[in-house]
């Protein structure tokens, strides 16, 4: 019986050993699995984002290149708009219509006579130098373009009301186009003169060729379209001396009035071109400045181009 009590110890001994074992390996398995399993778990994590990270990179770097090439395309736009832009100054300010000749016709009399001239309008700026005119008594001409405005037409009907000449510059003013033959040249003179006639009751008997007869970007013969008006009663008028306000240097008022009265310095004849624009504000500052000048000069006269006013042309015809 002691024997088997003894046996039975041992076996429970055997038992609680093996028990024990057991649970050290378990302990020891866990210690070692755990740390191995989260770590394996945290490293794929780690791999996972890693490529959504070189993802996002390249994703990014595509972006960047796509922007580029927009703000690329955005610079080459704003260059040809920026082109255009000049394109366009340069039809519309004519700066053509700059260029000084020394031609001068003496007077009988030896009294100066000053013939101002504004090319261009009708304008926002036209009232101004209507007013201006008017303050001063004085009397001179308008080379007009096409205005089909409402404020246009009444500005024709003040220019002519008020007593100043009125003349045909051009109904499109657009050198390409009216320079291409003389077809489009007399179709678009004729189209103004028309239209001058029912807005005005006046068919203008005087022009001013776009850019000067002598311009340089006509494809037609300038002496004969100059011969061919004449013909049809109409005279041609350049100019001997330039205020300077359309040839892109931007010149203050000062500088315009002294470019003009330096000219009416040294000529009996002067035929003024001024420009009316709408944005050439600077230009009625400096007219002020010219009347004010001229109008304390005797013997000397302001006056409207007429019929009788002396040919000044920069061309032979
Ligand atoms: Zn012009």
């Amino acid at each position: 019986m002691a024997q088997n009590e003894a046996e039975q110890l041992q076996k429970s001994r055997r038992k609680r050993v093996e028990r024990l074992k057991k649970i050290i390996v378990t302990v020891v398995l866990a210690t070692i699995l755990i740390p191995t399993a989260v770590s394996i778990f945290l490293g794929i994590r780690l791999a996972i984002t890693v490529n959504r990270l070189e993802a996002a990179k390249a994703e990014q770097a595509q972006m960047q290149d796509r922007l580029d090439e927009l703000e690329a395309e955005l610079d080459s736009l704003k260059e040809s708009i920026a082109l255009q832009t000049r394109e366009d100054a340069k039809e519309d300010d004519t700066v053509l219509e700059s260029e000084n000749s020394g031609q001068d016709v003496m007077t009988q009399d030896g009294i100066k006579r000053v013939y101002l001239t504004f090319d261009d309008g009708p304008s926002a700026n036209t009232a101004a130098i209507l007013d201006l005119l008017a303050e001063y008594q004085v009397k001179a001409t308008f080379f007009v373009v096409g205005d089909t405005s409402e404020e246009g037409k009444q500005l024709y009907q003040r220019i002519v009301s008020e007593g100043h000449s009125i003349g045909i510059h051009s109904y499109s003013h657009k050198y390409g186009e009216i320079y291409a033959s003389e077809e489009a040249f007399f179709e678009d003179f004729y189209l103004l003169s028309d239209y001058l006639y029912d807005v005005t009751g006046v068919r203008p008997d005087i022009c001013r060729l776009p850019g000067g007869s002598s311009n340089t970007v006509s494809h037609i013969d300038m002496s004969n379209v100059v011969n061919e008006l004449n013909a049809q009663g109409i005279s041609c008028y350049d100019w001997n001396i330039s205020g300077g306000d359309a040839d892109g240097h931007d010149l203050t008022a000062e500088e315009i009035a002294e470019n003009v009265l330096t000219g009416v310095d040294r000529f009996q004849t002067s035929i003024v071109l001024l420009h009316d624009g709408k944005d050439k504000s600077v230009t009625v500052e400096a007219l002020r400045m010219i009347l004010e000048k001229l109008s304390t000069e005797e013997q000397l006269e302001i006056k409207p181009i007429t019929e009788e006013t002396p040919i000044i042309l920069h061309i032979k015809h």
